[in-house]
């Protein structure tokens, strides 16, 4: 059986731990250098006499090494390999022409490292020490669809357009106004086209560096698409935009498709990924470890395998659980206890102006709070929490209120242990173990990836002795697992404490699992917004979809949410019903 050894560099303390692993070692012991030490603190494992007993990995006081049997059918070597000992990436995912594949799995399997090495971004080194050629490539690949596709990104004969994960960064690559860069990169000669699309044309003059997280997003997304490729690549386009704007850019990036294009997509918003691709690539392994890539599948196959947890084809379980979802709207919970109630509030900001009805929350329960972006959510929230004052009406809580924002500051350079000893003391069961904080430990706040900075965040919010709890966008940077187990992670918190939560986010289906009434925002975006009172999640959802105009199913077999295609008889019929979510 294959097997591989990963060592987290990151977690590896030889000079706390005076270098335990070699000495336990059984083939150490008989003396061979099956894990060599190296100059200082460098280590390495010998995968070649490594016998797979594990004694190194249940006895590493870190959790700095991985010992992986991996699945039979994988005993060729790997695509890439990020070093020895390192991350090892099985299989790609290929574009295919005239359709829009995407990928899906969890954070830390490779996706971006897949798209990076199909974008030309990345030379792969198919596990060994240096980089190989495109001929190699070919060599390898012979017989298969990558063999054509690595043929002609040598000969340049296709041309790649790549959105990268972390649109944050922008700013700090360019300067200046969007038009400027938008100009720059337009080979269509389709600006006022492609800014018409994706709405951002009020934006053009606007400077990068004063731009929302969903401007920037829609601004990387239009560099992208400007560019006259054959090949378009976007990782993550949906981060930080809010429902119309995914639909949008879903609808967008469909568009980009004809016989000559191909376009691959890695998205965690399992509805808008199902809405806009004909396949799907799952992806399984052990998170920054080692991932495989699984035979392209119907995006609905793909999906509701991907919940399944079980890849027939393959024969391979990679969750022991089944992921399913409530078709009928879920009765109110009874929730006797008022917590707070807020009455008529309004606020103005410059020219925005907010208008809140008077509301109420309840012990244990989680409101999610739904509408577009630049439309009030933020400043209600922090209206609540008092970081703002009303100008008419007064929040007077009495309550202590704990905020986790939505764009969470990376610039610590302390370590998670020290921002986390409230809820490692407190909170182990409840809090840091359901969201596998724990590896995280001894990382600097620096030096964490946008997921798991935002685990720590929500973490920390929940740990604080409050009564209410604010999260703003927790599901941003989260994969599909995560993202459910943050819900119930916050459910469980709210039932234990007797405390309340109020949860602002766009994905659907993770609100789905998570609140129990929903706060509806409406209005003009940057204009006006206006919050309705707390409304059933049959009402809620009815009133947001309606505005957007669409309506979802619900598929037969896993129960999840798909959007109808407009005016299909479905969404006739629901919409006429007055049933734009529970059926
Ligand atoms: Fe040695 Fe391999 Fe056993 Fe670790 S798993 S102790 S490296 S033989």
């Amino acid at each position: 059986m294959a097997r591989i050894a990963v060592i987290d560099k990151g977690k590896h303390f030889p000079d706390k731990c005076g270098w335990l692993c070699p000495g336990l070692c059984p083939v150490n012991r008989t003396g061979k250098e099956c894990i060599i030490k190296g100059h200082g603190k460098d280590i390495s494992i010998d995968e070649s006499l490594c016998t797979g007993c594990g004694i190194c990995a249940h006895r590493c006081p870190f959790g700095a090494i991985s010992i992986i049997n991996l699945p039979e059918e994988l005993e060729t070597e790997p695509v890439h390999r990020f070093g020895e000992n390192g991350f090892a990436l099985y299989r790609l995912p290929i574009p295919k022409f005239g359709q829009v594949v995407g990928i899906m799995g969890r954070n830390g399997i490779g996706k971006t490292t897949a798209l990076k090495i199909l974008a030309g971004l990345l030379q792969p080194n198919l596990g060994t020490k240096k980089e190989v050629s495109y001929d190699e490539l070919v060599k390898k690949f012979r017989g298969t669809e990558a063999q054509s596709y690595f043929q002609k990104l040598k000969e340049k004969k296709v041309k790649i357009a790549y959105k990268p994960q972390k649109v944050d960064d922008i700013p700090k690559q360019y300067k200046g106004k969007v038009i400027s860069l938008l100009k720059k990169v337009d080979e269509k000669c389709k600006l006022d086209e492609v800014s018409d699309a994706l709405g951002i044309t009020n934006i053009l003059g606007h400077d990068i560096a004063k731009l929302s997280g969903g401007e920037l997003q829609a601004v990387a997304i239009a560099a992208t698409a400007l560019k006259d490729a054959t090949v378009y690549y976007f990782d993550e386009p949906s981060s930080y935009l809010d429902i119309s704007q995914r639909l949008r850019i879903a609808k967008f990036i469909k568009s980009l498709i004809n016989e000559e294009t191909a376009v691959m997509v890695v998205e965690h918003d399992l509805i808008i990924l199902d809405y806009m691709t004909d396949i799907i690539h799952l992806m399984y392994g052990q998170a920054a470890c080692y991932g495989v890539v699984s035979q392209p599948l119907a995006s609905k196959v793909g999906v509701n395998t991907y919940l399944d947890g079980y890849l027939r084809s393959e024969n391979v379980r990679f969750r022991d659980k089944t992921i399913k979802f409530m078709v009928k709207s879920p009765e109110a919970r009874k929730h006797h206890f008022e917590l707070t109630k807020w009455p008529m509030l309004i606020k103005k900001l410059e020219t925005f102006k907010l208008e809140v009805d008077e509301g109420d929350v309840k012990k244990h329960e989680v409101l999610g709070i739904l509408g577009r972006n630049a439309i009030g959510k933020t400043t209600f929230v922090k209206l609540l929490a008092g970081v703002l004052e009303p100008d008419k009406g007064s929040v007077d809580l009495k309550l202590k209120v704990s905020y986790k924002p939505q764009y969470i500051s990376s610039d610590s350079e302390d370590i998670v242990l020290n921002v986390l000893q409230k809820a490692v003391q407190d909170y182990k069961a409840l809090i840091v173990r359901p969201l596998e904080l724990e590896p995280l430990f001894m990382k600097k706040i620096n030096e964490l990836s946008g997921g798991e900075l935002q685990r720590v965040a929500i973490a920390l919010c929940l740990s604080q002795d409050s009564d209410l709890f604010l999260l703003d966008e927790p599901s941003a940077y989260l994969d599909v697992e995560q993202r459910l187990i943050i819900s119930k992670v916050i459910n469980d918190v709210m039932e234990n404490k007797g405390a309340s939560a109020l949860v602002v986010d766009h994905d659907l289906l993770f609100m789905d699992y998570l609140a129990h009434r929903l706060l509806v925002f409406e209005g003009e975006p940057s204009v006006k917004g206006f919050v309705h009172k707390p409304l059933s999640m049959e009402e809620g959802m009815n009133k947001l979809l309606k505005e957007l105009s669409i309506s979802i199913r619900r598929e037969e077999q896993t129960g999840r949410p798909r959007i109808n295609k407009e005016g299909s008889v479905k969404d006739r019929a629901q919409k006429q019903e007055g049933k734009y979510y529970y059926s």
